[in-house]
């Protein structure tokens, strides 16, 4: 992957930023979704957020080897504190994070967000948390994507400040556009999923030391919860 040809994964994010978008990439690492997408025309300018001085120079760097320079700020910063209102950011990517990472990045950076950005969030686990936080927050999911790559399965979640809005504990957990979509790899995930769970669960009666009795019930609610979007 270099910022010509994405993985598989950030080319499906890609998909989502609308064209000629102003966006914010946070945790950018070496910056090759900016890149890549000002490199096609496709965006009008990007700001590359990044809390670690490593991946920041590694963005740097490929900023100043495409000659982006003028179009691509890369700034070292928490989460959206690297995003200014001159910037007038109309697109935000958060990807690569445990959803709970992005989650907090969002709440901790209410305040810099105007409301009209569009969210392209693609958490790695913690997408039930990630989507209470949207739905808490007036933020209407649009779209959803599963990819696997590498044998992992990915999440893409779409989001924009609609209004209030309201989703099942099934919905928040499962995706619910996905829960309507119900494609071939959703539904492999969850009986993966399901297998997982019920290995825990035999694992759980085998352990030495009793499993506190709230887990054992949470990966029982799960696997049940589970079993019934499978059938
Ligand atoms: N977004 C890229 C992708 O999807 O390929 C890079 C993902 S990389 C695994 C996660 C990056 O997020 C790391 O470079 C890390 O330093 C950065 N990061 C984690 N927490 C952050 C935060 N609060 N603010 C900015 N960057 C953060």
């Amino acid at each position: 992957m270099n910022e010509q040809t994405l993985s598989q994964r950030l080319e499906r994010v890609a998909t989502h930023v609308p064209a000629g978008a102003r966006l914010a990439d946070i945790g950018s690492d070496h910056g090759y979704l900016p890149v890549a997408l000002m490199r096609r025309g496709a965006i009008a300018s990007a700001v590359a957020g990044e809390a670690a001085l490593t991946p920041f120079r590694s963005a740097e760097r490929t900023v100043r080897e495409n000659d982006l320079g003028q179009q691509i700020s890369v700034r070292l910063a928490n989460g959206l504190a690297a995003i200014e209102p001159s910037d007038e950011i109309t697109a935000i990517s958060i990807c690569g994070m445990g959803g709970e990472t992005i989650r907090d990045i969002l709440d901790s950076g209410k305040a810099r967000l105007s409301g009209d950005e569009r969210l392209i969030l693609q958490p790695n686990g913690g997408e039930q948390p990630l989507r209470q936080w949207l739905m808490d927050n007036d933020y209407r999911i649009l779209h959803e994507e599963l990819l696997r790559e590498n044998r992992f399965d990915y999440e893409i979640i779409v989001a924009e400040r609609t209004g209030p809005v309201k989703y099942t504990s099934e919905e928040l957990y499962f995706g619910p556009l996905q829960m309507q979509t119900r494609s071939p790899a959703f539904l492999s995930k969850w009986q993966r999923i399901l297998r997982e769970k019920h290995k825990t669960l035999a694992r759980f009666e085998h352990a030495r030391q009793a499993v506190p009795e709230e887990k054992v019930q949470e990966i029982v609610d799960q696997a049940r919860m589970i079993t019934e979007l499978l059938v």
